[in-house]
């Protein structure tokens, strides 16, 4: 693992993560410096710079959780539409290389953004991160 992966520091529990659901190929938690409420990431356990050198088998785990995710989200905060992507390489925007998915909660009418520098405040991210993880369907 990368030392300075803030990915893999999350997913080793060295730095902060506000954490919604694991299982064994992916960690699913809040982004912290989201759009919008809500904005959450899932990520490899495994570190992948991007798609290009990431195991097809982890891509599809994280597209597999990626359909509980975002029933839980629609079902906690109801949003109008559902962004979902991932970005690779520093040309096509990407900021963190380690491989993960967006999942950023969109309404009528809001600029559609990909990324902000406001971080969210750590109560707000708790509780976002509490109200998905109550909503996941077993
Ligand atoms: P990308 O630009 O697709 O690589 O996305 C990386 C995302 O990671 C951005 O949306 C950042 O806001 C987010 N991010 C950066 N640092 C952290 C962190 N420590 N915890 C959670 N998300 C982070
Ligand atoms: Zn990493």
């Amino acid at each position: 693992m990368p030392e300075d992966c803030i990915f893999c520091q999350i997913i080793a529990g060295d730095a902060k993560g506000y954490i919604v659901d694991e299982d064994e190929y992916t960690m699913t938690f809040m982004d912290a410096f989201p759009v919008v409420p809500g904005h959450t990431l899932i990520v490899t356990k495994n570190h992948y710079d991007n798609i290009l050198d990431a195991d097809a088998e982890a891509i599809a785990a994280v597209g597999r959780r990626s359909t509980s995710i975002a029933k839980a989200i629609k079902s906690a905060l109801q949003p109008e539409g559902l962004g979902v992507f991932q970005l690779n390489g520093a040309a096509a925007g990407q900021t963190v290389f380690h491989y993960h998915m967006h999942l950023i909660p969109r309404n009528d009418g809001e600029q559609l953004e990909i990324h902000s520098r406001i971080p969210g405040a750590p109560e707000d991210l708790a509780a976002m991160a509490a109200r998905i993880k109550e909503a996941i369907e077993p």
